[in-house]
């Protein structure tokens, strides 16, 4: 029986060896204030105050069965968690070493400031195993379960992965704000926002309880209400999904999107899958925010080859998917305003806006012409303007077509540039602020 004398003595020895594994971890040694990796070294030490606050109400051989078997349940939830915190210490390391392109590094933590707040700790690793992804919180488990003790951190550490092939590929990525965008949905709870405006319109109502009806006749072996919670379910993740990649488009505009088609493009076409929807809705839910935000001369103006392409992958959103997917596609093109306005309120001030950033790209993409560092002849550009116009000189280069988009993205040269520029500009803008 588990939480019996022998079984107490291992989990405690055993939860006390991953403790001392993880503080006594030179990558674990105290940071600089203010510096990269703060939030997330000062979580870890959270959830060891958590399991050790715990460990402090162990019960003894002779407490009652069901207080030990608790404890021990208690007891290997947290070794779970704190094997799994030991995953942090590369990424600590990672913010003493930042292998990311330092004009990215700066441009991606502008966005987590505009989509999540100024209370964010990023730290941006590369990794072998994950493609673009993001976790926040990530050793929460324990510390929120353990009633009683307070945590000392409340500034959220967010960790975004990126595959290492892609470390000074800069013009990918604008993915890093779609990846920010899963931090700005939680903390913010737009998902519930979104959901809660579905929910509100009766033809919504009418509509979902249609499609579980429908889909009684393909899933016989399951009930009415769990079919209803799976459809719920994938409607949710399809949601986070779409708002990550308008939220993307507020911070950054069009790169977003020519990133996100010369990256996912390649993997997907029109397949939903239940946690993301198929690349030809999110190709046309894209545009059609683009182009309400006063994007699309510009985008017809920079690559109209591309964007043609681009509109016929949308157009195929239309094409016939099964159920209940074709519900979940049909649902969110009819209420795709929801999900641009929620976007649009998150940006705020910070959305970026045509008529401002147009005249920067074009600036930028002047000077890349002339292999110039393209940071501006008239006082700083500013960093979003310079990766845009990366993107329209890359197309100049490599040409107006898909093959093109790829190869702007293995242009060396352009990315170093742009890279460099981003840097230079927030640095002087720095200057100029303090002076
Ligand atoms: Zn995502």
């Amino acid at each position: 029986m588990d939480g019996n004398p022998s079984d107490l003595t291992l989990l405690l020895a055993s939860a006390q060896q991953e403790i001392d594994g993880l503080r006594d971890d030179p990558r674990m040694s105290s940071l600089e204030a203010g510096s990269r990796g703060v939030a997330l070294r000062s979580h870890v030490l959270d959830l060891i105050g958590a399991v050790e606050y715990r460990v402090a109400q162990s019960p003894t051989p002779s407490s009652p069965e069901p207080e030990r078997r608790a404890f021990a349940r208690s007891m290997r939830q947290s070794i779970l968690v704190l094997r799994g915190a030991h995953a942090a210490l590369p990424w600590l390391e990672a913010t003493r070493r930042p292998t990311l392109n330092l004009g990215s590094l700066y441009l991606t933590e502008d966005c987590a400031r505009s989509l999540v707040g100024n209370d964010v700790d990023l730290v941006v690793v590369p990794d072998p195993e994950f493609m673009y992804s993001t976790t926040s919180w990530m050793f929460s488990a324990v510390v929120i379960s353990t009633p009683g003790f307070v945590a000392a951190t409340t500034r959220r550490p967010i960790v975004l992965n990126y595959p290492l092939s892609d470390s000074d590929r800069l013009l990918l990525h604008p993915i890093f704000a779609h990846e920010l965008g899963h931090a700005a949905v939680d903390e913010h709870r737009l998902v519930a926002d979104v959901e809660a405006a579905l929910d509100n319109d009766p033809s919504f109502v009418a509509a979902f309880g249609k499609a579980v009806t429908d889909m009684e006749a393909l899933w016989t072996a399951a009930s009415p209400t769990q079919i209803a919670g799976t459809v719920r379910a994938s409607l949710r993740q399809w949601i986070e999904e779409l708002l990550c990649d308008h939220l993307a488009v507020e911070a950054l505009g069009p790169a977003f999107l020519w990133a996100f088609s010369s990256f996912v493009m390649p993997l997907s076409y029109g397949v939903p899958a239940q946690s993301h929807p198929p690349n030809t809705l999110r190709t046309r839910l894209l545009i059609t925010h683009l182009t309400e935000r006063g994007w699309r001369a510009y985008l017809d103006r920079a690559a109209p080859n591309i964007m043609s392409w681009l509109d016929g992958i949308a157009a195929d959103a239309a094409s016939p998917i099964a159920m209940p997917y074709s519900f979940l596609r049909d649902q969110l093109l009819a209420y795709g305003q929801v999900l641009r306005d929620t976007a649009l309120s998150r940006a705020g001030a910070h959305a970026m806006s045509p008529a401002e950033a147009e005249v920067g790209a074009n600036e930028a993409a002047d000077l890349l012409a002339e292999t110039i560092l393209p940071n501006g002849t008239h006082g700083p550009l500013d960093g979003r303007s310079i990766l845009l116009g990366g993107w329209q000189h890359a197309f100049v280069e490599h040409g107006d077509h898909p093959g093109g988009i790829v190869a702007a993205t293995r242009d060396r040269q352009i990315q170093e540039l742009v890279g460099k520029a981003i840097e230079m500009s927030v640095v002087e803008q720095t200057w100029t602020e303090e002076a």
